[in-house]
């Protein structure tokens, strides 16, 4: 079973200039064949799998944790996605809060970045690659042979990092860059964790692989701030009580810096996600969001919550201290945000 929260892994910059063609390109990142759902899903399906986990439970442990980190690494390319699109579609067509339809509000996003990031979804991120082909089942590796699934994974960290790397160097938006500056990081550690998993396995000294690809991530801006704060030597443990024996496996020296490795006990902190904005031309939420707003509002008050919105954002939390005045409610909180 999974057990989720409702927080981010880390803190995203806000939306500023759109970027659809941007968020195309990271597409790739999602569903492409080394994306994030294909680690989730490789990692997911080796646990799930795996026979005989009592007698290598160290490994069992650290592949199932490993897969706990990918669901947040899906979620925050995600919301990289929906803030590059965010704007990308006007929120009215002049006087009216409105959009006029008939004033052909999405012409300008017309054959720029994936067209059905407009029309099938709500500019929202999409289970597909960089082409717009969805992610496919057949991206899963699950041999059940251990020495040969964790090679893979060795393989697929590589070739995720790799089209980090290309993501990064072709799309220059804040969030984009954010984004693969922290997922170099720990695709690093993972790389790291695979290899050191196979060479208890082997005996093969697996150290002289790194780092690959062939560029140094401290030298990337991006990835400074991630490196500074440790977290090229964390592996996190995603389980109030379980994957303890990771932590027999994920041991040593990082092979690039010679730094100790280190096994932090419970998951990272992250932030909490950014309410990004209603795209009314896209009907998300809806093409009048403020009528869904009022509905939400009676529901909360008929089931005895409380009538701020309870869930936390970020955005109300800046907000929030920003200012001295305190927001009397959400939604007002909420459609200020959305004014901007
Ligand atoms: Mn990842
Ligand atoms: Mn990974």
């Amino acid at each position: 079973m999974i057990l989720r929260f409702d927080r981010i892994a880390m803190e995203l910059p806000p939306p500023s200039d759109p970027d659809p063609a941007g968020a195309a390109a990271v597409q790739e990142l999602l569903g492409g064949r080394f994306g994030e759902m294909s680690t989730f899903m490789n990692y997911t399906f080796q646990s799930f799998n795996f026979r005989g986990r009592q007698g290598a439970r160290p490994f069992y442990d650290l592949v199932a944790n490993i897969a706990a980190e990918e669901f947040g690494h899906v979620e925050l390319v995600a919301t990289a996605i929906n803030t590059m699109l965010t704007g990308a579609s006007p929120t009215s067509n002049g006087r009216s809060s409105k959009v006029d339809p008939s004033k052909s509000p999405l012409a300008a996003v017309k054959g720029i970045g994936n067209p059905q990031h407009f029309i099938a979804g709500g500019q929202g991120a999409l289970p597909q690659d960089s082409n717009g082909r969805p992610w496919n089942g057949d991206y899963v590796f699950s041999s059940g042979d251990l020495v040969e699934d964790l090679t893979h994974n060795f393989f697929l960290e590589t070739g995720a990092r790799n089209n980090k790397l290309k993501v990064y160097e072709m799309v220059d938006h804040p969030a984009a860059r954010a984004l693969t500056g922290y997922l170099l990081v720990r695709g690093g550690v993972h790389q790291i964790a695979y290899a050191r998993a196979v060479e208890y396995l082997t005996g093969a000294d697996l150290r002289k692989l790194f780092p690959t690809p062939r560029i140094p991530t401290s030298k990337i801006p991006e990835c400074k701030p991630h490196i500074q704060r440790g977290d090229h030597l964390r592996l996190y443990r995603f389980s109030p009580s379980d994957y303890k024996e990771l932590a027999a496996v994920f041991s040593g020296a990082n092979p690039e810096t010679g730094e100790e490795l280190v096994v932090v006990d419970e998951p990272p902190e992250g932030v909490p996600p950014r309410d990004l904005p209603p795209q009314p031309a896209v009907f998300s939420p809806d093409f009048a969001p403020e009528e869904v707003a009022e509905i939400a509002k009676k529901l909360r008050e008929m089931a005895g919550l409380p009538k701020e919105a309870t869930g936390m954002v970020a955005d109300l939390h800046e907000q929030t201290k920003r200012s001295t005045r305190k927001a009397t409610s959400r939604s007002k909180a909420n459609s200020k945000a959305r004014a901007k």
